[in-house]
């Protein structure tokens, strides 16, 4: 089908391939939307965007007028906005910036002072572990690269966790583990954050 030569490896019931070139990569990823396969596929490095926060801006600052000072310095940005505090709702002082993945782009880090005010911008932080899929619940991978069979994240059967019905006072249920916590519980031992490190060779 790429007319290229590509390595595969059976994993448990599945097949993971190996495309040498982007072109290899964007076919069989067509062909595996076509067919309507069971997949995941992880996302070409350079299609990946860059986040960033900003610190030491007021909340109310708005995302325009930083994306347009940005633009000033030869950054281009995707999208700007303002983060929630998760359990009050309010604005936090931090922004959020997706910028598209470029050498120029990179210079963000870099940058100390935005509209006069001094500002600490840094990398999104990983320390929440990998990337989880919302709709399989698999981990390194993301829900918009995946025709996996869903798993529901908070009771574990196999449906959207949006079509989920789990009344609010049952116990979650882990598709991973089948332990009494949602699947992206952090602590799951299932979670390749809590997986030992691999014993050293000798
Ligand atoms: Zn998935
Ligand atoms: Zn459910
Ligand atoms: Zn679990």
């Amino acid at each position: 089908m790429t007319k290229e030569n590509c390595k595969g490896r059976v994993i448990g019931s599945g097949l993971r391939v190996y495309p040498e070139t982007p072109q290899a990569y964007h076919l069989i990823r067509e062909f595996i939307s076509k067919e309507k396969m069971e997949s995941f596929t992880h996302q070409l490095q350079e299609e990946k965007e860059l986040k960033a926060v900003i610190r030491g801006m007021p909340s109310d600052m708005p995302p325009q007028e930083i994306i347009e000072v940005l633009l000033d310095v030869g950054i281009t940005v995707n999208d700007c906005h303002v983060m929630l505090n998760r359990k009050t709702g309010l604005p936090m002082p931090l922004f959020l910036l997706s910028l598209p993945k470029n050498n120029a782009n990179r210079n963000v880090y870099n940058i100390t002072e935005l509209c006069y005010m001094k500002v600490i911008i840094e990398i999104l932080n990983k320390k929440n572990g990998p990337s989880q899929c919302f709709r399989c619940q698999g981990f390194f991978h993301s829900s918009s690269f995946c025709t996996r069979n869903p798993q529901c994240v908070k009771c574990g059967k196999p449906h959207l966790t949006r079509d989920c019905v789990k009344p609010r006072d049952t116990e979650a249920t882990c598709c991973l583990c089948q332990g009494n916590h949602p699947a992206n519980y952090t602590g799951c031992s299932r979670n390749p954050l809590n997986k030992p490190p691999p014993k050293p060779k000798s």
